[in-house]
């Protein structure tokens, strides 16, 4: 069973850091809007910026993108 159709794309990054992401990115997908009951659409991660991962979010609205990103943006 799949926990979530978020789209996920990775640019610029090395596979130990996909491998490091991966739990973070379950996690994320499995997140659902307490006000839309949605999961995140789509998620790119262009490389790393700064030591942070740069990220770009599609969600039904901002406090779910804010609760994904939390999981995600951590220092790496
Ligand atoms: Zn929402």
């Amino acid at each position: 069973m799949r926990a979530s159709d978020m789209k996920v794309t990775i640019k610029d990054l090395g596979v130990s850091a996909q491998e490091q992401l991966r739990e973070r990115l379950d996690r994320a997908a499995s997140l659902r809007c307490n006000d839309h009951g949605q999961s995140v659409v789509a998620l790119t991660i262009n490389g790393r910026e700064n030591g942070w991962f740069d990220t770009r979010w599609t969600t039904c609205c901002e406090s779910l993108e804010q609760q994904a990103s939390a999981i995600v943006k951590q220092r790496c």
